[in-house]
């Protein structure tokens, strides 16, 4: 083994506060894997609350891998290293079970790269009894694990707690690989995607979808409903996460809200709040770890009982962005000694804003942004989405308008403006909708860029329209999507993706289409009602 990247995963370790070493011998081996670099897998909630769960577990060792650099990438192949896992060192083919946790599309080609420098073929089919079972779970997987099929053996599509339980049990009553894949498919929320066969008709949509051996056509998203019981938290603290040091706690699932751009806010319904005693009590232990606690929650503004939460003493709190709305003024006074806050107005018009169901005014956020840079906050940062159905120019100027009305009435504190493209998703009322062009995306923004670059103190940020497409593309993709995540891995940089459009394989993110035509997440009940979408739909695109 590489002396050099041992040496790196020993620094790493070093720093860390709550790390788990368990003897492998006689337990069930797992490698939990975040397909990006540590720093971001880290700052997961996700990722960290499935460690933690995993080894509460006597008979369990649960052990952590994560993308490497691009330059220790390049020191893996150089020196033929296979992939390791921090904590023991070994090479994650060594393990019963690789688990992926995954949160974004972009990141489904470092899947198969992990896979291929693990030695493991990244093709479920070419794998063998031998290898560790891969599996996957992770809001990805909930939504639409089909451009993954050919590569997991399994999936995991639900809230975790519960499921994985289940699953450990089945586990360890099951002796041979065949009757784990039978065993688990009596799990609620188990996909095993090997069962079921797909056939397209000529013009490339599906027409037909076959389970065999007693499969379930159906695959009900599993919820953990009392989130008060819920184990989800920080496993380990370390200054190398993106959220340095940083404690992150659970305080909501699920959103009270449902912005029709927002998968979130549609599949992690319904809203649950965690018991306020027991998160004051969480909150109290965190602080015998560090000051710094990352309160998650799709919409905080909403937690009943907020402002005495943000009051507690010596707590240094982060929250993910603010509702603009009349009632945040206590909670911008509570969070004054903080350097940005955030406000997510979306859209520059009241119309568009309709449009997405992001029912706030533009004096609702006028006056949420002075009281943010009144109450000396350094930055205010906002978030837009631009490529939104039905958004104009018009639409897109009037962010300008707005980004400058606000800075006319705030002399102080710097504004930064997050710009992200609009990708549909999967059970949200724009799934059918196509995503605007790329040429016409990268006008809207540098009409933006150029419009506020004369405001003092004001920045704009923006992601890559070429991601945001390849986010589309593997969102909304099928099975056969898995041929492209393969190119996108092994065939670098994003030709592929220019080349997709050009022979016309980018139908599922620039074609509008119909109700009739069968989604590849069709067989995914999430407890949202198609007929319910399409009237949302139709009733926004009316506006
Ligand atoms: S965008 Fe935010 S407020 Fe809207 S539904 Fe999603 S999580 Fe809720």
């Amino acid at each position: 083994m590489n002396r050099r990247l041992i040496e790196k995963a020993d620094r790493l370790i070093a720093k860390e506060k709550g790390t788990v070493f368990k003897d492998p011998g006689g337990r069930i081996n797992i490698v939990l894997v975040y397909p990006n670099i540590y720093p971001i897998g880290m700052s997961s909630l996700g990722f960290q609350g499935i460690y933690g769960l995993l080894n509460s577990h006597n008979d369990v060792v649960c052990e952590r891998a994560f993308l490497p650099e691009p330059g220790d990438i390049e020191e893996f192949e150089r020196t033929g290293t296979e992939l390791f896992s921090l904590e023991s060192k070994r090479p994650l083919s060594r393990f019963d079970i690789i688990a992926f946790s995954v949160s974004f599309e972009n990141d489904y080609p470092n899947i198969l790269k992990i896979l291929k420098m693990s030695g493991i073929s990244p093709r479920s089919s070419e794998r063998g009894l031998f290898h560790p079972l891969v599996i996957m779970g992770g809001v990805c997987a909930f939504y639409n694990p089909e451009p993954l099929s050919e590569f997991m053996d399994m999936f995991f599509v639900g809230e975790a707690e519960e499921m994985l339980l289940e699953f450990l049990s089945v586990y360890r009553d099951s002796g041979t690989r065949e009757t784990l894949l039978e065993n688990s498919l009596r799990i609620e929320g188990i996909y095993i995607p090997s069962y079921y066969s797909v056939e397209y008709d000529d013009a490339g949509r599906i027409y037909n979808r076959k389970a065999r051996d007693n499969a379930p056509e159906i695959i009900r998203k599993r919820t953990f409903m009392d989130v008060t019981k819920s184990s989800l938290k920080t496993a380990i603290i370390t200054p190398e996460a993106e959220f340095s040091d940083m404690y992150l706690l659970e305080a909501m699932r699920g959103c009270v809200w449902s912005c029709r751009f927002c998968v979130a806010g549609r599949i992690y319904k319904p809203p649950r709040r965690k018991d306020f005693n027991l998160l004051k009590k969480e909150i109290k232990e965190a602080l015998t770890k560090t000051r710094r606690v990352g309160l998650i929650g799709p919409s905080l503004s909403d937690y009943p009982r907020i402002g005495e939460v943000l009051s507690m003493e010596g707590v240094d709190f982060s929250i993910t962005s603010l509702r603009a709305s009349p009632g945040s003024g206590r909670i911008v006074q509570l969070l004054k000694g903080h350097r940005s806050i955030s406000i997510a107005p979306e859209a520059g018009t009241e119309r568009l804003r309709s449009v997405i169901n992001k029912n706030i005014t533009d004096t609702d956020i006028m006056e949420t942004a002075k009281l943010i840079l009144g109450s000396g906050v350094a930055t205010l940062r906002l978030y837009f989405m631009i490529g939104l159905p039905s958004e104009t120019r018009a639409d897109v100027n009037e962010i300008i308008n707005m980004v400058g009305r606000i800075r006319e009435d705030n002399r102080k504190g710097f504004i930064t403006l997050s710009v992200s493209t609009f990708v549909p998703k999967p059970f949200t009322p724009f799934q059918w909708h196509p995503m605007e062009s790329m040429k016409e995306v990268r006008e809207r923004l540098k009409i933006i860029k150029k419009g506020l670059s004369r405001l003092r103190g004001v920045k704009v940020f923006h992601d890559v329209p070429k991601y945001a497409y390849m986010q589309g593309l593997f969102a909304l993709g099928d099975r056969r999507t898995g041929k492209m995540i393969e190119k996108a891995a092994f065939e670098g940089g994003l030709k592929w993706g220019r080349k997709s459009m050009d022979t016309g394989r980018d139908l599922s993110v620039s074609g509008k289409k119909e109700i009739t035509e069968a989604l590849p997440w069709d067989f995914i009940d999430v407890g949202v009602s198609r007929d319910e979408l399409w009237k949302e739909y139709l009733s926004a695109m009316s506006i």
